[in-house]
């Protein structure tokens, strides 16, 4: 018999289904699968569910970061044979059918990965050093503790050109994410940060952001795309396109086009990757992420399921190298695999995966966002309260919602955003003294 005292799960008789991962996908799953055929077990590294589309309000003093987190245990209501654990697990042996955490193993009838992804740094450890990433709540708060500690640090100095590396921020990656948050710290330069901090230049701040394509926002509309640059330029954003970021030591940001740009804040928002267990053959692994069928099975493992992020479906024409790494897919293949599952357990047939595309959008600083649906297209304020309403509905939780709304609706009326506290100190690496200053080997 199996041993599950480690994670003090009791046997039912009814087959196990553990999730890892309570992001969009793992939560429908949890949510919709059958409690009188199935025993469900949910494991995820914090005891909350991040809406990571707005962690960029909680870097720019928008939003507390408990307006875009909700408890798991609050999340899931229905309790019975429902089990959450708070945990993190290492790796998978399918041949035990088991999976290894911290807090020990767990057996189960089929394991569903839900684990998203995480910052893909494409193997330069100098960059993953030095830059920020923007993809937890705590990398976020970081990231806000950061720039607030940067205004207060840069009163300090009489040295210009050390006052202006402080007070410049380099944004890599021209994505949804990238130009959020160029847009927010825009606003923080036009509208707050000259009131908060009189006895400083602030019109010596400089925002950039370093797309390696040659437009923002890929996989959405070239207006869009457009629109969005026209709005950034305006709102005195530098936008560098075609321009990789080659490398960074803390200072310097050495771009692919030869130039340099000194900064003391080099925001990583350049890519991403699945978020894997260990113990997959290779063969079950592309480029980071789980391949999987129609029915997201993983390619080679009969019991082992992948859903959002983590998983590369390549059936479907529309997206041969997999669906895009957004919510949307996950939500979707979550409720999917529930039903399939359900499905399975009562013996009846599969049904593969059809994604609906509900098209995307990003919001441009204040009054602004762009919108691509499957029709038509459209940018502007309406875009932007068409923004504000999708994030709000999809926002967990009716108390993270009526936060959000009103602190939306003081900072408009206002120009201001009420969260610039600097709670826990973000501690710098800082540059090693004798580290060579210029390109590195890569
Ligand atoms: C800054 C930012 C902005 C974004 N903006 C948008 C947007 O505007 N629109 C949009 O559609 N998408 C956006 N996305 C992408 C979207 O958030 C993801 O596509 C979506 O969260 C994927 O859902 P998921 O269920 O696959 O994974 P996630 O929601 O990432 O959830 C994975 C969960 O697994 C847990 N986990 C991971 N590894 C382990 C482990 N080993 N053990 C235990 N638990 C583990 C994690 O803690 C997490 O809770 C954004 C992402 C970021 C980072």
């Amino acid at each position: 018999m199996l041993n599950h005292k480690n994670m003090n799960i009791p046997e039912s008789g009814l087959k196990r289904v553990v999730i890892i991962g309570a992001g969009f996908g793992g939560l429908q799953l949890a949510k919709k699968l059958r409690r009188d055929k199935f025993q469900v077990v949910l494991i995820n590294k914090n005891n909350y569910h991040t809406f990571q589309p707005l962690l960029y309000q909680v870097a720019t003093s928008g939003l507390e970061p408990d307006s875009i987190a909700h408890s798991v245990r609050t999340i899931i209501k229905k309790t019975e044979n429902f089990y959450f654990r708070l945990a993190q697990v290492h790796r998978l042996d399918s041949k035990l059918r088991k999976v290894h955490s911290n807090i020990g193993d767990l057996s189960y009838d089929y394991l569903i990965i839900a684990t998203g992804s995480q910052t893909n740094f494409f193997g330069n450890s100098s960059i993953e050093r030095y830059a920020l990433p923007m993809k937890s709540i705590l990398e976020a708060l970081d990231l806000r503790s950061l720039i607030l500690q940067n205004f207060e640090t840069a009163l300090l100095t009489n040295d210009l050109k050390e006052r202006e590396r402080l007070m410049t921020f380099v944004i890599a990656g021209g994505g949804p994410t990238g130009v959020e948050l160029a847009g927010a710290l825009s606003e923080l330069k036009n509208f707050i940060l000259p009131r908060d901090y009189p006895d400083l230049d602030i019109s010596r701040m400089n925002i950039h952001l370093i797309q390696a394509t040659p437009c923002l926002l890929d996989g959405m509309s070239r207006a869009s795309a457009d629109a969005a640059l026209d709005y950034l330029k305006k709102f005195g954003v530098n936008v560098w396109l075609n321009c990789p970021v080659k490398d960074y030591n803390g200072q310097i940001i050495y771009m692919g086009n030869g130039e340099e740009i000194e900064s003391a804040n080099l925001i990583w928002a350049a890519g991403v990757r699945g978020a894997l267990i260990d113990g997959f053959e290779v063969s079950s692994i592309d480029r980071g992420r789980l391949l999987v069928d129609p029915f997201n099975r993983v390619k080679d493992y009969d019991e082992v399921f992948a859903i959002g992020d983590i998983a590369a479906m390549k059936n479907d024409k529309r997206f041969p190298n997999a669906h895009p790494m957004t919510a949307q897919p996950a939500i979707q293949q979550g409720v999917t695999l529930a039903k399939n599952l359900n499905c399975l357990a009562e013996g009846k047939k599969m049904k593969p995966f059809r994604y609906i595309d509900r098209g995307s959008m990003a919001t441009v600083g204040r009054n602004k966002a762009v919108c691509d649906l499957p029709w038509f297209q459209f940018k502007g304020f309406f875009a932007w309260l068409i923004w504000m309403f999708i994030h709000l509905v999809n926002l967990v939780g009716f108390r993270n919602r009526m936060v959000a709304l009103t602190n939306w609706i003081i900072q408009y009326f206002q120009y201001n955003k009420s969260v610039r506290l600097i709670i826990r100190p973000y501690h710098r690496v800082q540059p090693e003294k004798k580290e060579k200053v210029g390109l590195m080997e890569n």
